[in-house]
């Protein structure tokens, strides 16, 4: 008998779960377009990923050693182009599309911030093409860091696999993909009327970030510039053992913060936890505080 009700609570609480993932779906204006959250799912996060974390730091910034994570792709609805930020897990990326009313074949663009599997994994699924009329914009440093003979050979060849797979990636979409050299936040220029391609280089030696203007107001994806904001907000400095070049990585993320908050520019992250968006403002010793867009919190099962 307690079994059947344990079996019954397990299953309502799952329910739930389902539930809030479907509630991972949410739509803010920007100007005159329109920014939807696709959520592939919140989990938390460990220190095992942080690099020059001190012991004083997670005291202070994540005392319980956790922290609150996302896997984000973004829909942007603008002059009547139905457009991606990034292309997820390739787990739920077009059923969300779906669950929002839009095929994979509605897409027109999709600007990828870096080639990391978290964030292109729906582009094609067991080698087919999943999105046949989408422009695919990747930065050039990003590009040529895989086309590069020399990145193949400087690998063991049991970790060249993901390169050669990457090129494969090009290949499907080799008449659809734009490749584009990216600017300075403050003078990037646009790559569609609307969307700047800007350099936030260090996570990955292309990494860009996406500044979307409308009617005077705007908002920044930055990919991965951050993926721990408990910690990596009150301290910039410390990076992710995921970070190609870390010094790099944090000067960037350094920089980009700092414009960000003297600007108010709203920013919106791959891996900032529901509604994956928000704003930052300078702390008066050290650092930034950031304060999500709605404070909509939800419990949602662990999706890595
Ligand atoms: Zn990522």
């Amino acid at each position: 008998m307690w079994n059947k009700v344990f079996i019954f609570l397990l299953l309502s609480i799952l329910s739930v779960y389902h539930l809030n993932a479907q509630d991972g779906i949410i739509t803010f204006e920007v100007g005159s377009s329109t920014v939807t959250l696709l959520s592939e799912g919140q989990r938390t996060g460990g220190t095992n990923v942080l690099e020059g974390a001190t012991e004083e730091m997670i005291k202070q910034a994540i005392p319980e050693g956790a922290y609150p994570s996302a896997t984000n792709v973004f829909l942007i609805e603008l002059a009547g182009k139905v457009m991606l930020i990034d292309a997820g897990l390739g787990k739920k990326t077009i059923e969300n599309l779906e669950l929002f009313g839009k095929k994979a074949s509605d897409v027109d663009a999709i600007f990828i911030t870096h080639l990391h599997g978290d964030h292109i994994g729906s582009l094609a699924l067991d080698n087919v093409k999943s999105y046949p009329k989408a422009t695919i914009y990747l930065s050039k440093p990003e590009y040529d860091y895989y086309m590069n003979d020399e990145t193949l050979n400087n690998l063991p060849e049991n970790r060249r696999g993901g390169i050669l797979n990457m090129r494969k990636l090009f290949d499907i979409y080799k008449n659809q993909l734009t490749v584009f050299t990216p600017g300075e936040i403050d003078n990037a220029n646009a790559l569609i009327p609307g969307i700047k391609g800007v350099a936030a280089y260090g996570h990955t030696p292309g990494h860009a970030g996406y500044l979307l203007e409308s009617d005077g107001s705007s908002l920044f994806f930055w990919g991965d510039l951050t993926h721990a904001m408990a910690i990596q907000m009150p301290f910039p400095e410390v990076a992710l053992v995921y970070d190609t070049d870390k010094t790099q990585a944090i000067e960037t993320r350094q920089k980009l913060l700092k414009y960000v908050a003297d600007n108010n520019i709203r920013i919106a992250g791959a891996h900032i936890q529901f509604p994956g968006m928000g704003d930052l403002k300078k702390n008066t010793s050290h650092g930034y505080k950031f304060t999500l867009t709605c404070s909509c919190e939800g419990q949602y099962p662990d999706t890595k």
